[in-house]
């Protein structure tokens, strides 16, 4: 590895990392990280103030190949320890990934528990359809019926839409992009960052070495109705995913609706874009602040003991209010 691009310029962005990588040649992953690598960049986020954290899987290396800090989790984990961090430090940019295996299947009840909770951090799910780590396997997102070339037979499950899930569990922003359109991608993981609260952006993910019915040229592909693109913008639409303070539940619910309706196109036509950003909604962190004001200081921040070990932190006022 050195730290040139591919047109031979020298990358001179503090988030770059010449730690030797493995992914396979064309992977989507590529483009991922080098997505992010741009929207950090571009942010001016000090490498120091950021953190990453992955799962388990192909995508679960990405810390290694950021010059950020970066911590590599258990096996569908990764958002508790990612939520545990920004409550911790909430001056840290915190940004999670992992794949649609980790966050669909085994983490999928974290995936519930940090749309709920709002913490304020950016999820990147990479979506393939496989298990790419270990050979190929149907994951979550491959339909039900689809035989990519590593299964003996069609799989027997359904799918589980991460969209409609990530809605459902209560994300305040919620986004899909495309690993080979980097441009558009680092916009979005840009906005999602900005987002305050718990983001999730889902990443259609080519596999070139497991998934042959999701290549480049399948996502490049036309309608064959009306020739348009496969994949397009939802905001080059007119899609107004945005729920502004102080909404009314009418339009909150039109809001879900709407998105719920995009979450569920694909084959001919698939968007990407922002499906859905509630403003109204705080992040726990806020609440938390009101709730404990002058009783919990960030932990990170501040000494917890004294030196013979006793409590700084007095929480008796707190509890007398909180009892009932
Ligand atoms: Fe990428 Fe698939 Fe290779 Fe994993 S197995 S590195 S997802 S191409
Ligand atoms: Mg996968």
């Amino acid at each position: 590895m050195t730290n040139k691009t591919r047109e031979g310029k020298k990358n001179t962005s503090p988030f770059h990392s010449s730690h030797a990588n493995d992914w396979c040649a064309g992977c989507g992953d590529f483009g991922i990280l080098h997505s992010l690598e741009k929207a950090l960049t571009r942010m001016a986020l000090s490498p120091d103030k950021v953190a990453v954290f992955g799962g388990i899987g192909c995508s679960g290396k990405t810390p290694y190949y950021l010059a950020s800090y970066g911590i590599h989790t258990l096996h569908g984990r990764v958002l508790p320890f990612a939520s545990g961090a920004k409550l911790a430090n909430p001056e840290l940019t915190v940004i999670a990934v992992g794949g649609d295996g980790d966050g669909l299947s085994i983490g999928a009840g974290h995936l519930v528990g940090s749309g709920r909770r709002n913490v304020d951090l950016t999820y990147l799910l990479f979506d393939n359809g496989v298990y790419g780590l270990t050979k190929g396997q149907a994951s979550p997102t491959l339909r039900f019926g689809e035989q990519t070339k590593a299964m003996p037979e069609p799989t027997m499950l359904e799918q589980a839409n991460p969209i409609s899930l990530a809605l459902a569990s209560g994300f305040s922003w919620i986004g899909r992009g495309y690993a080979y359109d980097t441009q558009h991608l680092a916009e979005l993981i840009e906005q999602a960052i900005r987002h305050p609260g718990s983001s999730i952006l889902t990443v259609l993910q080519p596999c070139p070495t497991y998934n042959e019915l999701h290549d480049k040229d399948w996502y490049a592909g036309k309608d064959l109705d009306t020739g348009r693109p496969r994949l397009y913008s939802l905001q080059d639409e007119d899609y107004d995913p945005v729920i502004e303070e102080g909404a009314s539940p009418t339009v909150r619910e039109q809001k879900r609706l709407q998105c719920l309706g995009k979450a569920s196109e694909w084959g001919q036509r698939i968007p990407i874009g922002v499906f859905y950003q509630d403003l109204s909604r705080p992040p726990l962190s806020d609440l938390l602040r009101r709730q404990a004001e002058g009783h919990m200081p960030a932990p990170a921040k501040q000494s917890i003991c004294d030196k013979q070990g006793y409590s700084l932190v007095r929480l008796d006022s707190l509890f007398d209010r909180l009892s009932v």
